[in-house]
């Protein structure tokens, strides 16, 4: 059984070496009572959250940090192929967290759910039907209150979260401008330069989008897309946008913390401070952080409600695949480095 293993912490930037292909053992034995399942891999998310767990520093994580030379812990989208649990059976799919590898013993079944190949592309459990959709849904909802007519800003727009969001704000009528780190990207997978602005505003209904990366100041930048103010900023990545969004937000102006992508691979005790913080007292502003594990139990209801968009034709998804798991870390660490279009997804083998 191929594995995906943690060899080293990286220092800032993830690099290939830190992540390792290993031919391991797996106990396959099932004993009677212990409730264990057999997997074999499909689909394996590659997510930013990922690049926490690689530190050794448990101070500000959420999460335990992965151990070296133990297999990295990633959801994925699995085909059960021995079972010793009374609900999960031979032959049905599950999505949750595995040890990554072409296949996984999970014991007791924890944090496996069942997921329909019929409602949707088994990949989307990942992406829009999983995790990544149930952030935005949570995020937008019980944070950010959307009303129609509201000016809503979303940053790492075309990632698996923004481009969720960005639609389900637009269905809630607000005006939804979103920002990307570039024009167009090239994708070595499919041979496309994939216009990435432009998709957004055609595509994906946004009302506008622009490339941060273009914009010297970024102040200005949003005071041209949004001349009426924000009223909902969706953070995906903290520093620098913070501080000029914040002087932008309209009075009672929501911010649900989703990310801070900005100082994921940078030393934690190298951030710079946020300025422009007077601006959430002065405009009653209400930013509050969530983590989509607490949410969890909304999953099902969100699954329906989406899969109904997505047969309607109201919402819309894409993925970045990448083939095979020697690859995973190439796909990682393009992830971090924005070469994604939509979700980004390792695709491990059929079922
Ligand atoms: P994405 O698919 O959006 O991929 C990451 C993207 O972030 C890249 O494509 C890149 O796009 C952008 N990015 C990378 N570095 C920077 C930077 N320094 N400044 C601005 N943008 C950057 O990832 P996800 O949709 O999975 O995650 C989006 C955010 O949501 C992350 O912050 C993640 O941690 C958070 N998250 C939070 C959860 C929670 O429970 N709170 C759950 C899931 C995700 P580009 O530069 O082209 O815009």
């Amino acid at each position: 059984n191929k594995q995906v293993i943690l060899v080293s912490y990286p220092k800032d930037w993830v690099i290939e070496d830190n992540l390792r292909i290993e031919e391991t053992d797996i106990h396959l034995s099932l004993k009677p009572g212990c409730g264990h399942v057999l997997l074999q891999t499909l689909w394996a998310s590659v997510d930013p959250y990922l690049r926490w767990r690689m530190q050794e520093s448990k101070e500000g994580l959420y999460a335990q940090p992965f151990q070296l030379g133990k297999p990295i812990v990633v959801r994925a989208v699995s085909k059960v192929i021995a079972s010793d649990h009374q609900e999960i059976h031979v032959g049905e799919f599950v999505a949750g967290p595995i040890s990554l590898g072409e296949y996984a013993l999970v014991e007791g079944g924890q944090g496996l759910w069942k997921v329909d190949p019929n409602l949707a592309p088994l990949s989307y459990y990942l992406g829009l039907l999983g995790a990544p959709g149930l952030t935005a849904w949570a995020g937008l909802n019980l944070i950010g209150e959307p009303k129609p007519g509201d000016e809503f800003f979303v940053s790492a727009a075309a990632g698996a979260v923004g481009l969720v969001v960005g639609q389900l704000a637009k269905l809630k009528g607000c005006r939804v401008v979103g920002s990307v780190g570039s024009d167009d990207k090239f994708s070595i997978y499919i041979y496309i330069y994939i216009f990435q602005v432009e998709l957004l505003k055609k595509e994906f209904g946004y009302d506008d989008a622009f490339n941060y990366k273009k914009e010297v100041n970024w102040d200005a930048t949003l005071g041209k897309y949004f001349p009426q103010g924000i009223d909902i900023y969706f953070e995906n990545v903290g520093g620098r946008m913070l501080e000029a969004v914040l002087n932008h937000i309209n009075l009672n102006g929501r911010i649900p913390v989703c990310g801070m992508l900005s100082s994921y691979n940078q030393e934690w005790t190298e951030q710079e401070g946020v300025r422009n913080l007077q601006n959430i007292l002065e405009k009653c502003v209400k930013m509050q952080g969530f983590i989509v594990s607490h949410h969890f139990h909304h999953l099902s209801t969100y699954i329906q409600e989406v899969a109904g968009y997505l047969k309607e034709g109201k919402i819309k998804y894409k993925e970045h695949v990448t083939e095979g798991l020697e690859n995973f870390a190439k796909s990682f660490i393009g992830m971090l480095k924005g070469a994604n279009f939509g979700k980004v997804v390792v695709h491990i083998s059929d079922p």
